[in-house]
C-alpha cells in the first residue's frame, strides 16, 4: 500500500533495523522500544487490522508467531520469557493500521496490560 510505513519499511524505502526476514515477514526494532527487547513482527502483504484479516490470511498471520520465537532465541529470551501484544483499533491504541506483533522481552511485565 503506497502510504503506509510498514509497507515503506518492508519495501526497504525506509530503514529499520532488521531482526528476521523470509519472503512473507519482516521483524524490526521498535524505533521507541518499551523494553529491553522491542520488536515488531510484520506480514509483507498489507492487511490493515485484524479485523481486515480473511481466512486466507492465517498462513501468514501463523508465520508471525514462529517469527517471534525465532527472534526471542536470537535475542536471548526465550528462557527468561517475552510477550506478544497485537494493538486493534482505537482502544487498543494501535497507531500503525499495518498489521504487527510487539515482541517484548527482557524485563518482567504486569498483568493484566494496562
Ligand atoms: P501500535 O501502537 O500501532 O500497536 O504500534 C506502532 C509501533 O510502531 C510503536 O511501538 C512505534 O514506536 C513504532 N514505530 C512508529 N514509527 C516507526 C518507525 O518509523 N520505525 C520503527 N522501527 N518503528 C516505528
Ligand atoms: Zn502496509
Amino acid at each position: 500500500m503506497a502510504d503506509c510505513l510498514f509497507c515503506k519499511i518492508a519495501a526497504k524505502q525506509i530503514p529499520a533495523k532488521v531482526a528476521y526476514e523470509d519472503d512473507e515477514v519482516i521483524a524490526f526494532d521498535d524505533i521507541n522500544p518499551a523494553a529491553p527487547v522491542h520488536v515488531l513482527v510484520v506480514p509483507k502483504k498489507h492487511i490493515a487490522t485484524l479485523n481486515d484479516a480473511q481466512p486466507g490470511d492465517a498462513q501468514v498471520l501463523g508465520k508471525l508467531m514462529t517469527a517471534a520465537a525465532q527472534v526471542a532465541a536470537d535475542r536471548g529470551i526465550a528462557g527468561s520469557g517475552w510477550r506478544v501484544t497485537v494493538n486493534v483499533g482505537k482502544d487498543a491504541h494501535q497507531l500503525v493500521f499495518h498489521v504487527h506483533l510487539h515482541l517484548m522481552g527482557g524485563r518482567p511485565f504486569g498483568w493484566p496490560p494496562g
